[in-house]
């Protein structure tokens, strides 16, 4: 079945209409496969939500987390259409389409017991007959702008956890997603028909490009922005929303390394650095792009990689064996092309899409385009001799999110664990950057823009603390021993 046909019936399988102004194209042939309405009244969304913000905060959270836990029921009911709709429209692989709708309900599950674990701390007063607390409140409506590559798990790791800290959540998906957005609001809208008693404008998703994404970022009605994309567009926002004091949680580009010691596994290396570099198309935030291989074992290593390069199937991300997909559209590949020049090697140049095989690049020097991130399938190999100066190139880029180790040397794990390793927020032992878990905090340093979502404490973001001091006395002693006393 061509992409069109296919996505058709999906859609109306999840109850999606289609039609608008705003064309969806399917990398994997580049033909056109739906269309959405773009979204005029951005102001209007907000104020809906604002609506829904003061009716939400006061429901209690456990009762919150409920339409969370029929969201993650309705997605277990849609994954296989869901996931085959990413494969469709962004040309992941059907693995990974399904690990990413996986990664939706994981989310859902997580939030659902958050919903009961929302602590805040007891403090221990310096004054006599006092007590200090610190609460969470629900902050406010919350913007949520995605990017193409995570097109539906992201608002759900956002969604969820906005959910249950009491906010509503208007989505603004990458332009080139809007029919996974489509169906993850079709299914949404089942969940809160359930649920039932949910406010009006409580999940939203307006539809647009980077002129959609401006509007929310402007409204002072929305609290927080949490923005996944380029660091560009992250350099564009942070400021916008600081200028309103308003928070963001920014999620933006990476450049990770691995570094592959004397002692590592080469057999269990080389399958991680395989998917972590050319899985997805190269087209993860966390995709392996520089790989830092002691010289002693690097001829070794690069010939493995190159031989299990060579024997990637690439093409239709639909069919059985099939591990490297489309990259996006033409622009991915021009990135990539401008790197690589004729050495480039592109697969099935007759579909209309852009197939191109994973590249083994070795470099003498971290510089030029080995410091960028293109967003393609370019793995850089680099050598060192001691891991001094392999951590030191690790940390020697502007981007800071992800990193790994290869190494059955503790002291050299450990040490790339320590305060003086690994600059960036995920950092990993014998597994590669990619493919984080929903339990941690995902986030990275640096341009990656320091924002932490998903697991662990992240639900943080999405309220407001608050420090309370009670006084159950009958004196008024001052903080600090002051005494501020007037004879009566
Ligand atoms: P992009 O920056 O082109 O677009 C991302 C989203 O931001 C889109 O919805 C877009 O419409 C919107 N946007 C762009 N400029 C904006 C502006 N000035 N104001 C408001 N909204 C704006 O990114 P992309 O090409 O869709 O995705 C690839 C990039 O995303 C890569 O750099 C990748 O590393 C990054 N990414 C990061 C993470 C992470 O968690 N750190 C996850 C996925 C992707």
């Amino acid at each position: 079945m061509s992409p069109s046909e296919e996505t058709r019936a999906i859609l109306e399988q999840l109850g999606v209409r289609s039609g608008g102004s705003l064309e969806s194209r399917s990398p994997m042939d580049g033909s056109v496969i739906g269309s959405v309405t773009k979204t005029e009244d951005i102001p209007g969304a907000c104020d809906r939500a604002k609506q829904a913000f003061l009716e939400w905060r006061t429901v209690p959270a456990p009762r919150r987390g409920e339409l969370v836990r029929l969201l993650g029921e309705e997605l277990r009911v849609a994954k296989e259409p869901l996931a085959r709709l990413v494969t469709l429209e962004c040309g992941k692989i059907v693995q990974e389409g399904i690990g990413e709708v996986q990664e939706m309900i994981d989310i859902c599950d997580f939030a659902v017991g958050l919903s009961r674990q929302l602590y805040g701390l007891t403090i221990a007063s310096e004054r006599p007959n006092h007590r200090m607390i610190e609460q969470w409140h629900p902050l406010g409506p919350v913007a949520v702008i995605t990017a193409f590559n995570f097109p539906v798990a992201v608002w759900a790791w956002n969604a969820a956890l906005a959910l249950v800290c009491g906010d509503p959540v208007i989505w603004k998906p990458s332009d080139k997603a809007p029919l996974c957005a489509e169906a993850v609001m079709a299914i949404a809208r089942r969940a809160l028909e359930r649920f039932g008693d949910a406010p009006e404008g409580l999940l939203q998703c307006v539809q647009g490009g980077r002129d959609a994404g401006e509007a929310l970022v402007a409204d002072d009605r929305i609290a927080l922005v949490s923005a996944t994309g380029s660091t560009a567009m992250g350099r564009a926002i942070g400021p916008a929303v600081a200028k309103r004091f308003g928070r963001v949680l920014l999620e933006l580009g990476g450049n990770n390394a691995a570094i592959v010691t004397p002692s590592a596994d080469l057999d269990l290396a080389s399958q991680a650095i395989l998917f972590a570099a050319a899985g997805t198309a190269g087209q993860r935030c966390t995709t392996l792009r520089r790989l830092i291989v002691h010289e002693s074992i690097a001829d070794q290593l690069v010939a493995r990689l190159k031989t299990l390069f060579s024997r990637i199937k690439v093409g239709d991300p639909r069919e059985e064996g099939t591990l490297v997909g489309p990259l996006i559209d033409e622009a991915a590949f021009n990135s990539m092309r401008e790197v690589l020049g004729d050495a480039i090697e592109q697969v099935d140049s007759a579909s209309g899409g852009f197939y191109v095989r994973p590249a083994i690049v070795e470099v003498d020097a971290q510089k030029g385009p080995v410091l960028k991130e293109t967003f393609a399938p370019i793995l850089y190999v680099l050598r060192y001799s001691d891991l001094s100066e392999a951590i030191a190139l690790n940390n020697a880029v502007s981007q800071g999110l992800s990193s790994s180790i290869f190494t059955n040397d503790l002291k050299d794990s450990e040490r790339f664990l320590s305060a003086r390793g690994s600059d960036c927020g995920i950092a990993n032992v014998n597994i590669g950057p990619s493919g984080a878990e929903i339990g941690g905090a995902f986030g990275g340093e640096k341009e990656t823009g320091g924002g932490r979502e998903s697991g662990s404490d992240s639900w943080r973001a999405y309220m407001r603390r608050q420090t309370n001091t009670i006084n159950y006395g009958s004196d008024l002693p001052l903080a600090q021993g002051i005494r501020f006393d007037v004879a009566p």
